[in-house]
Protein backbone atom coordinates (compact mmCIF):
# COMPACT_ATOMS: atom_id res chain seq x y z
CA UNK A 1 0.00 0.00 0.00
CA UNK A 2 2.88 2.59 0.85
CA UNK A 3 3.90 1.68 -2.56
CA UNK A 4 0.97 2.38 -4.47
CA UNK A 5 0.73 5.69 -2.08
CA UNK A 6 4.29 6.68 -3.70
CA UNK A 7 3.46 5.78 -6.98
CA UNK A 8 -0.17 7.77 -7.10
CA UNK A 9 1.49 10.59 -5.36
CA UNK A 10 4.45 10.86 -8.14
CA UNK A 11 2.23 10.29 -11.14
CA UNK A 12 -0.56 12.69 -10.18
CA UNK A 13 2.17 15.56 -8.80
CA UNK A 14 3.32 14.81 -12.47
CA UNK A 15 0.28 15.27 -14.51
CA UNK A 16 -0.34 18.47 -12.45
CA UNK A 17 2.75 19.87 -13.23
CA UNK A 18 1.90 19.38 -16.93
CA UNK A 19 -2.11 20.12 -17.31
CA UNK A 20 -2.83 23.40 -19.36
CA UNK A 21 -5.84 24.27 -18.18
CA UNK A 22 -8.34 24.49 -15.51
CA UNK A 23 -10.91 21.92 -16.63
CA UNK A 24 -7.84 19.42 -17.00
CA UNK A 25 -7.15 20.22 -13.15
CA UNK A 26 -10.85 19.38 -12.38
CA UNK A 27 -10.40 16.17 -14.24
CA UNK A 28 -7.49 15.06 -12.34
CA UNK A 29 -9.21 16.28 -9.03
CA UNK A 30 -12.17 13.83 -9.74
CA UNK A 31 -10.33 10.83 -10.66
CA UNK A 32 -7.70 11.12 -7.60
CA UNK A 33 -9.96 12.68 -4.44
CA UNK A 34 -13.97 12.39 -6.08
CA UNK A 35 -15.92 9.89 -4.81
CA UNK A 36 -15.08 7.15 -7.13
CA UNK A 37 -11.43 8.15 -6.43
CA UNK A 38 -8.19 6.37 -6.19
CA UNK A 39 -7.30 7.83 -3.07
CA UNK A 40 -10.75 7.57 -1.75
CA UNK A 41 -11.21 3.88 -2.92
CA UNK A 42 -7.46 3.26 -0.62
CA UNK A 43 -9.03 5.40 2.58
CA UNK A 44 -12.07 2.80 2.21
CA UNK A 45 -9.64 -0.40 1.99
CA UNK A 46 -8.10 0.76 5.11
CA UNK A 47 -10.17 -1.39 7.38
CA UNK A 48 -8.24 -4.43 6.16
CA UNK A 49 -5.27 -3.58 7.69
CA UNK A 50 -4.27 -4.62 10.89
CA UNK A 51 -5.36 -2.47 13.58
CA UNK A 52 -1.67 -1.21 14.64
CA UNK A 53 -0.79 -0.41 10.54
CA UNK A 54 -3.66 1.88 10.72
CA UNK A 55 -2.89 5.46 12.30
CA UNK A 56 0.08 5.42 10.16
CA UNK A 57 -1.29 4.45 6.93
CA UNK A 58 -3.92 6.98 7.71
CA UNK A 59 -1.31 9.47 8.42
CA UNK A 60 0.05 8.75 4.57
CA UNK A 61 -2.61 9.04 2.40
CA UNK A 62 -3.82 12.74 4.37
CA UNK A 63 -0.11 13.65 3.90
CA UNK A 64 -0.13 12.35 -0.04
CA UNK A 65 -4.16 14.27 -0.25
CA UNK A 66 -2.52 17.16 1.43
CA UNK A 67 -0.08 17.49 -1.09
CA UNK A 68 -2.03 16.97 -3.89
CA UNK A 69 -4.79 19.66 -2.42
CA UNK A 70 -1.84 22.10 -2.34
CA UNK A 71 -0.40 21.50 -5.70
CA UNK A 72 -3.94 21.40 -7.33
CA UNK A 73 -4.62 24.86 -5.19
CA UNK A 74 -1.49 26.87 -6.72
CA UNK A 75 -1.49 25.54 -10.27
CA UNK A 76 -5.12 26.20 -9.97
CA UNK A 77 -4.46 30.19 -9.05
CA UNK A 78 -1.83 29.82 -11.86
CA UNK A 79 -3.89 29.01 -14.78
CA UNK A 80 -7.38 30.98 -13.85
CA UNK A 81 -4.39 33.78 -14.22
CA UNK A 82 -2.96 32.88 -17.56
CA UNK A 83 -6.74 32.10 -18.72
CA UNK A 84 -7.67 35.38 -17.49
CA UNK A 85 -4.94 37.35 -19.29
CA UNK A 86 -6.00 35.46 -22.53
CA UNK A 87 -9.36 36.53 -22.23
CA UNK A 88 -8.31 40.01 -21.71
CA UNK A 89 -6.06 39.84 -24.38
CA UNK A 90 -8.78 38.31 -27.13
CA UNK A 91 -11.00 40.92 -25.64
CA UNK A 92 -8.89 43.77 -26.41
CA UNK A 93 -10.17 46.80 -28.07
CA UNK A 94 -7.93 49.08 -29.23
CA UNK A 95 -9.50 52.44 -29.35
CA UNK A 96 -6.89 53.95 -31.91
CA UNK A 97 -7.95 52.34 -34.59
CA UNK A 98 -10.25 53.94 -37.25
CA UNK A 99 -14.32 53.35 -36.66
CA UNK A 100 -16.36 51.42 -39.57
CA UNK A 101 -16.83 54.11 -42.76
CA UNK A 102 -20.16 55.04 -42.98
CA UNK A 103 -20.67 56.46 -46.61
CA UNK A 104 -22.40 59.64 -46.67
CA UNK A 105 -25.50 60.13 -48.32
CA UNK A 106 -26.34 61.93 -51.42
CA UNK A 107 -29.18 64.02 -52.72
CA UNK A 108 -31.77 62.23 -55.20
CA UNK A 109 -31.24 64.00 -58.79
CA UNK A 110 -35.00 64.82 -59.05
CA UNK A 111 -34.98 66.63 -55.17
CA UNK A 112 -31.83 68.59 -56.82
CA UNK A 113 -33.35 69.56 -59.80
CA UNK A 114 -36.83 70.35 -57.38
CA UNK A 115 -34.81 72.09 -54.69
CA UNK A 116 -33.11 73.93 -57.46
CA UNK A 117 -36.29 75.06 -59.15
CA UNK A 118 -37.68 76.40 -56.16
CA UNK A 119 -35.01 78.18 -55.45
CA UNK A 120 -34.72 80.05 -58.76
CA UNK A 121 -38.65 81.11 -58.41
CA UNK A 122 -38.55 82.00 -54.38
CA UNK A 123 -35.75 84.04 -56.10
CA UNK A 124 -38.10 85.65 -58.28
CA UNK A 125 -40.05 85.91 -54.79
CA UNK A 126 -42.71 83.38 -55.22
CA UNK A 127 -44.10 81.84 -52.15
CA UNK A 128 -44.06 78.09 -51.57
CA UNK A 129 -47.75 76.50 -51.15
CA UNK A 130 -48.75 72.87 -50.61
CA UNK A 131 -51.67 70.92 -50.98
CA UNK A 132 -53.84 67.37 -50.16
CA UNK A 133 -52.60 64.79 -52.06
CA UNK A 134 -56.12 63.57 -51.48
CA UNK A 135 -58.13 66.10 -53.37
CA UNK A 136 -61.87 66.70 -53.60
CA UNK A 137 -62.81 66.60 -57.27
CA UNK A 138 -64.56 70.12 -56.67
CA UNK A 139 -60.49 71.32 -56.69
CA UNK A 140 -59.01 68.91 -58.85
CA UNK A 141 -61.59 69.34 -61.77
CA UNK A 142 -64.64 71.81 -61.35
CA UNK A 143 -63.11 74.99 -60.30
CA UNK A 144 -60.36 74.40 -62.98
CA UNK A 145 -63.25 74.27 -65.76
CA UNK A 146 -63.47 70.57 -65.85
CA UNK A 147 -66.78 69.71 -65.45
CA UNK A 148 -67.91 66.45 -64.83
CA UNK A 149 -68.23 64.66 -68.18
CA UNK A 150 -65.92 66.82 -69.56
CA UNK A 151 -63.16 65.37 -72.39
CA UNK A 152 -60.46 66.54 -70.42
CA UNK A 153 -61.20 63.76 -67.57
CA UNK A 154 -60.52 61.16 -69.82
CA UNK A 155 -57.07 62.46 -70.58
CA UNK A 156 -56.24 62.42 -66.67
CA UNK A 157 -56.22 59.05 -65.97
CA UNK A 158 -57.12 59.65 -62.29
CA UNK A 159 -57.42 57.63 -59.41
CA UNK A 160 -61.13 58.01 -58.08
CA UNK A 161 -61.09 57.43 -53.76
CA UNK A 162 -65.23 57.83 -54.38
CA UNK A 163 -67.28 59.72 -56.42
CA UNK A 164 -66.04 62.83 -54.79
CA UNK A 165 -62.53 62.24 -53.89
CA UNK A 166 -59.38 61.76 -56.06
CA UNK A 167 -55.64 61.38 -56.11
CA UNK A 168 -54.64 64.68 -57.92
CA UNK A 169 -54.31 64.41 -61.21
CA UNK A 170 -52.36 67.37 -61.04
CA UNK A 171 -50.42 70.22 -59.10
CA UNK A 172 -53.51 72.93 -59.82
CA UNK A 173 -55.80 72.27 -57.59
CA UNK A 174 -53.55 74.24 -55.11
CA UNK A 175 -53.87 77.05 -57.19
CA UNK A 176 -57.65 76.33 -57.08
CA UNK A 177 -57.20 76.50 -53.14
CA UNK A 178 -55.16 79.59 -53.33
CA UNK A 179 -57.29 81.79 -55.76
CA UNK A 180 -60.56 80.67 -53.33
CA UNK A 181 -58.60 81.73 -50.14
CA UNK A 182 -56.78 85.05 -51.06
CA UNK A 183 -57.01 87.81 -52.38
CA UNK A 184 -54.37 88.89 -55.38
CA UNK A 185 -51.39 89.81 -55.91
CA UNK A 186 -50.76 86.31 -56.04
CA UNK A 187 -47.52 84.97 -56.46
CA UNK A 188 -46.81 81.12 -55.79
CA UNK A 189 -45.19 78.00 -56.90
CA UNK A 190 -46.91 74.38 -55.54
CA UNK A 191 -44.77 71.52 -55.92
CA UNK A 192 -45.82 67.87 -54.98
CA UNK A 193 -47.09 64.52 -56.08
CA UNK A 194 -49.34 63.85 -58.44
CA UNK A 195 -51.00 60.64 -59.63
CA UNK A 196 -52.03 59.13 -62.67
CA UNK A 197 -53.04 55.45 -63.90
CA UNK A 198 -50.83 55.39 -66.10
CA UNK A 199 -48.39 52.38 -67.00
CA UNK A 200 -44.94 53.13 -65.95
CA UNK A 201 -42.57 53.14 -69.21
CA UNK A 202 -39.36 55.26 -70.19
CA UNK A 203 -41.60 58.74 -69.99
CA UNK A 204 -44.39 57.73 -67.49
CA UNK A 205 -45.15 56.60 -63.90
CA UNK A 206 -48.20 56.24 -61.79
CA UNK A 207 -46.99 58.73 -58.98
CA UNK A 208 -44.88 61.62 -60.24
CA UNK A 209 -44.15 65.56 -59.56
CA UNK A 210 -44.96 68.77 -60.70
CA UNK A 211 -44.58 71.95 -60.05
CA UNK A 212 -47.25 74.82 -60.36
CA UNK A 213 -46.92 78.17 -60.23
CA UNK A 214 -49.36 81.28 -60.36
CA UNK A 215 -49.52 84.56 -60.71
CA UNK A 216 -52.58 86.99 -60.48
CA UNK A 217 -52.11 90.42 -60.20
CA UNK A 218 -53.04 94.04 -62.16
CA UNK A 219 -51.99 94.15 -65.83
CA UNK A 220 -50.07 90.41 -65.69
CA UNK A 221 -49.73 89.87 -69.82
CA UNK A 222 -48.79 87.15 -71.78
CA UNK A 223 -45.58 89.09 -72.24
CA UNK A 224 -44.90 88.51 -68.11
CA UNK A 225 -45.34 84.59 -68.31
CA UNK A 226 -42.99 84.90 -71.27
CA UNK A 227 -40.28 86.46 -69.40
CA UNK A 228 -40.87 84.95 -66.48
CA UNK A 229 -40.22 81.06 -67.91
CA UNK A 230 -37.51 82.38 -70.21
CA UNK A 231 -35.41 83.87 -67.17
CA UNK A 232 -36.23 80.17 -65.46
CA UNK A 233 -34.74 78.80 -68.49
CA UNK A 234 -31.71 80.57 -68.34
CA UNK A 235 -30.89 79.90 -64.57
CA UNK A 236 -31.76 76.64 -64.63
CA UNK A 237 -30.09 75.21 -67.82
CA UNK A 238 -27.37 78.05 -68.71
CA UNK A 239 -27.30 81.03 -70.85
CA UNK A 240 -28.60 80.90 -74.21
CA UNK A 241 -31.46 78.67 -73.35
CA UNK A 242 -34.80 80.34 -74.14
CA UNK A 243 -38.62 79.24 -74.64
CA UNK A 244 -40.89 78.93 -77.41
CA UNK A 245 -44.59 78.84 -77.19
CA UNK A 246 -46.71 76.76 -79.37
CA UNK A 247 -50.48 77.15 -79.15
CA UNK A 248 -52.54 74.87 -77.27
CA UNK A 249 -55.41 73.57 -74.81
CA UNK A 250 -55.79 73.43 -71.08
CA UNK A 251 -59.61 74.29 -69.80
CA UNK A 252 -58.23 76.47 -66.95
CA UNK A 253 -56.24 78.62 -69.37
CA UNK A 254 -57.01 80.72 -72.25
CA UNK A 255 -54.89 81.42 -74.44
CA UNK A 256 -52.96 78.18 -73.39
CA UNK A 257 -49.14 76.84 -74.65
CA UNK A 258 -47.03 74.34 -74.72
CA UNK A 259 -43.66 75.28 -73.99
CA UNK A 260 -40.29 74.03 -75.28
CA UNK A 261 -37.19 75.23 -74.17
CA UNK A 262 -34.09 75.30 -76.07
CA UNK A 263 -32.42 71.59 -76.70
CA UNK A 264 -29.59 72.25 -73.56
CA UNK A 265 -27.93 69.11 -75.29
CA UNK A 266 -27.02 70.48 -78.57
CA UNK A 267 -28.20 74.52 -78.09
CA UNK A 268 -30.58 74.44 -80.81
CA UNK A 269 -28.96 72.79 -83.78
CA UNK A 270 -30.26 69.61 -83.19
CA UNK A 271 -29.59 66.17 -81.93
CA UNK A 272 -31.01 63.11 -81.12
CA UNK A 273 -32.05 64.19 -77.70
CA UNK A 274 -34.53 66.69 -78.85
CA UNK A 275 -35.11 64.78 -82.59
CA UNK A 276 -33.69 67.28 -84.95
CA UNK A 277 -35.55 70.28 -84.16
CA UNK A 278 -33.37 72.26 -81.55
CA UNK A 279 -36.41 72.32 -78.87
CA UNK A 280 -37.38 69.93 -76.08
CA UNK A 281 -40.84 70.11 -74.94
CA UNK A 282 -40.91 70.81 -71.30
CA UNK A 283 -44.40 72.38 -69.62
CA UNK A 284 -48.04 73.55 -70.22
CA UNK A 285 -48.79 77.59 -69.48
CA UNK A 286 -50.71 79.86 -69.95
CA UNK A 287 -53.14 82.92 -68.78
CA UNK A 288 -55.70 82.07 -66.10
CA UNK A 289 -59.12 81.55 -68.23
CA UNK A 290 -61.16 84.21 -66.51
CA UNK A 291 -64.13 81.73 -65.82
CA UNK A 292 -61.60 80.04 -63.20
CA UNK A 293 -61.08 83.25 -61.72
CA UNK A 294 -64.59 84.00 -61.42
CA UNK A 295 -65.77 80.91 -60.03
CA UNK A 296 -62.73 81.39 -57.51
CA UNK A 297 -63.90 84.51 -56.41
CA UNK A 298 -61.38 87.16 -57.88
CA UNK A 299 -62.99 89.70 -60.23
CA UNK A 300 -61.54 89.02 -64.02
CA UNK A 301 -62.21 92.66 -65.36
CA UNK A 302 -60.00 94.00 -62.76
CA UNK A 303 -57.17 90.72 -61.98
CA UNK A 304 -55.54 88.71 -64.56
CA UNK A 305 -52.90 85.93 -64.06
CA UNK A 306 -50.45 83.48 -65.35
CA UNK A 307 -49.91 79.10 -64.31
CA UNK A 308 -47.35 77.18 -65.59
CA UNK A 309 -46.85 73.53 -64.90
CA UNK A 310 -43.67 71.78 -64.84
CA UNK A 311 -43.01 67.57 -64.92
CA UNK A 312 -40.33 68.07 -62.16
CA UNK A 313 -39.00 64.50 -63.35
CA UNK A 314 -39.08 66.03 -66.77
CA UNK A 315 -36.82 69.04 -65.77
CA UNK A 316 -34.23 66.56 -64.16
CA UNK A 317 -33.40 64.33 -66.90
CA UNK A 318 -33.24 67.13 -68.85
CA UNK A 319 -30.72 69.06 -66.45
CA UNK A 320 -28.89 65.56 -66.45
CA UNK A 321 -29.20 63.94 -69.83
CA UNK A 322 -30.72 60.93 -68.29
CA UNK A 323 -32.79 58.92 -71.28
CA UNK A 324 -35.25 57.22 -69.25
CA UNK A 325 -37.61 58.09 -66.00
CA UNK A 326 -37.20 54.53 -64.41
CA UNK A 327 -33.46 55.89 -63.69
CA UNK A 328 -35.01 58.06 -60.92
CA UNK A 329 -37.24 55.17 -59.34
CA UNK A 330 -35.08 52.18 -59.74
CA UNK A 331 -32.96 53.61 -56.21
CA UNK A 332 -29.86 51.91 -57.85
CA UNK A 333 -27.46 53.70 -55.81
CA UNK A 334 -24.63 53.23 -58.47
CA UNK A 335 -26.94 55.68 -61.01
CA UNK A 336 -28.26 57.73 -57.90
CA UNK A 337 -24.95 58.77 -55.76
CA UNK A 338 -23.53 60.97 -59.16
CA UNK A 339 -25.68 63.16 -58.18
CA UNK A 340 -24.38 65.62 -55.63
ZN1 LIG B 1 -30.79 68.81 -79.26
Amino acid sequence: MENKLREIRERVLAELSEARGTSKLEQIRVSVLGKKGELTGLLRGMGQLAPEERPRMGQLVNDVRRAIEEELEKKGAELKEIEKNARLEAEAVDVTLPGPERSAGSMHPMNIALNRMVEIFTGMGYEVVEGPEVEYDHYNFELLNIPKNHPARDAQDTFYINENTVLRTHTSPVQARIMTTRKPPIRVICPGRVYRADEADATHSPVFHQMEGLVIDENITMADLKGTLDEFARQMYGEGISTRFRPSFFPFTEPSAEVDLTCANCHGAGCRMCKGTGWIEVLGAGMVNPHVLEMCGIDPKKYSGFAFGFGVERVALLRYNIPNLRYLYENDLRFLTQYR
